[in-house]
């Protein structure tokens, strides 16, 4: 038998880049190491069939690693190590990425309730087939009024533009569960330390490596010490204490 090497491409398009130097907004760099997570789920994946490898994972655990490494690029420690004033080369003050974080979580409680409302968009539209036809606007309106705080402007139609209906099928819920189980893990494994050894053969040996090979709910288990909560068919339900902590809910 014989490993394959695993070949990862991000391709990125950022914005204010020219051919000599390349600004990068803060949500620009959360991104690139949302996508970083995923490219390390399939770098660092040694399972014996290639099927499992990396992010072919069941989809309930499948943005856990992107999310969690969306953290690094919030974690001041971490940022004063490669970011530089463009014109000083100065590291990025304490200051402003604390300011930062508290402008993340001012409208926290809002942001979840939008995810909340579009994984029930989603659950809603693919589920059970209704009696008689209705078209998607009204699904929509109604969900909004029933599960939001803010109302459904007639004559507006954002979600025919919302291409993750389609791409995830009744799967977009797995967002929710990631942030769950990327804020567990963060706080537990990697927030004391997260650039240490320690930290990262945790992540290595313990889940990275593991890809799709191994139940995400023994994966938890083994990283946080205590019992992942499993529902009757086996799949495993995320524990919200530490991202509304994190949120200040
Ligand atoms: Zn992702």
């Amino acid at each position: 038998m014989e490993y394959q090497l695993p070949i990862v491409a991000l391709v990125c398009n950022f914005s204010g880049s020219n051919f000599t130097s390349v600004m990068l907004h803060h949500s620009d760099v959360e991104t690139l190491f949302h996508e970083f997570g995923h490219a390390l789920h399939s770098l660092l994946s040694r399972t014996d069939y290639q099927h499992f490898s990396g992010t072919r994972v069941i989809l309930d655990f499948a943005e856990t690693p992107s999310n969690l490494f969306e953290y690094y690029s919030w974690d001041y420690g971490f940022l004063r190590k490669f970011t530089k004033h463009y014109s000083t080369g100065d590291p990025i003050p304490e200051e402003l990425v604390k300011s930062m974080l508290e402008a993340k979580n001012m409208f926290a409680a809002t942001e979840l309730q939008r995810q909340i409302l579009y994984a029930l968009i989603d659950q809603t539209l693919h589920g059970a087939q209704l009696s008689s036809p209705r078209d998607t606007s009204s699904v929509v309106a109604d969900l909004r009024t029933e599960h939001t705080s803010w109302k459904y402007v007639e004559g507006t139609h954002w979600h025919t533009r919302f291409t993750h209906l389609v791409t995830y099928g009744a799967g977009y819920y797995s967002y929710l569960y990631a942030k769950c189980f990327a804020a567990t893990l963060w706080k537990k494994v990697c927030q004391k330390d997260p650039l240490s050894l320690a930290t990262g053969s945790a992540l290595r040996t313990k889940f990275l490596q593991h890809g799709g090979a191994k139940d995400p709910a023994d994966i938890l288990n083994d990283l946080i010490g205590s019992d992942a909560i499993r529902n009757q068919n086996g799949g495993i339900i995320p524990d919200i204490t530490c991202l509304a902590e994190e949120m200040k809910l």
